[in-house]
């Protein structure tokens, strides 16, 4: 036994859908990847996609609640196809990307949007407005094998029942292959990385109390409340 300090924290994981579990390594997120929603947030459609990340234990899985985060007064939630990376590589061509890809999931990348607007005025990173505690609940992983690689569909999202967000996976700027390809050019992807893909438009605030509900057709759905 190693002399550590304390006891290692154990990796998060999370359930796939045929058993077993995906240790998660570290999480990465496209900034803006479908037309309306960059449109929404007054952005340019034909800017590179550009990357930030969560660490890995701000995931959440089988449906727990989350709490109302600190420091905060505009909770919004993103429903966002998750790629679930299952063999490394670095400097990935398109065409073999998708050997990469293990599986897929539907998750949430819940945003400080306050903090992300103060953030994008002074030029600061995002770290405190998207990678707080808690701020990435996910869904069970479902193999490739079992499911291929989803290129369309209808992803959405609804609090206490209403519908918020739609999109099609098909609207997506950066297809999961070029993702990967463009990722892989700054970092080594490692199986156990996930990337969290854009978000449809529709984005907004929650409050205590309210029931998130992601789905994405033929990959799964995501589901959490808000504490
Ligand atoms: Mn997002």
């Amino acid at each position: 036994m190693a002399d550590f300090l304390f006891e290692p924290h154990a990796p998060v994981s999370i359930p796939i859908a045929r058993g077993g579990l995906f240790a998660v390594r570290r999480v990465y997120c496209v900034g803006r990847n479908y037309a309306e929603h960059i449109k929404e947030m007054g952005n340019d459609v034909k800017d590179p996609p550009f990357f930030f990340a969560k660490p890995a234990d701000a995931v959440v899985v089988g449906g727990a609640g989350i709490d109302y985060p600190p420091q905060t007064s505009d909770f919004h939630h993103e429903v966002e196809l998750v790629v679930a990376i299952g063999k490394d590589g670095a400097d990935i061509a398109a065409e073999d990307a998708l050997t990469h890809v293990y599986g897929y999931a539907c998750g949430l990348d819940m945003t400080r949007r306050d903090l992300q607007a103060v953030a994008k005025k002074a030029g600061r990173p995002w770290e405190m407005a998207k990678g707080f505690d808690q701020s990435a609940p996910i869904g069970t992983i479902e193999p490739a094998e079992a499911i291929g690689h989803p290129t369309s569909g209808a992803i959405t999202l609804s609090v206490n029942g209403e519908e918020r967000q739609r999109g099609d996976l098909g609207d997506q700027i950066w297809s999961v292959p070029e993702t990967i390809a463009y990722l892989s050019q700054f970092v080594t992807l490692r199986a156990g990385d996930l990337i969290m893909t854009g978000t449809p438009a529709g984005v907004g605030p929650v409050v205590r109390g309210d029931r998130i509900e992601g789905a994405i057709a033929g990959v799964g759905t995501v589901r959490t409340v808000i504490g």
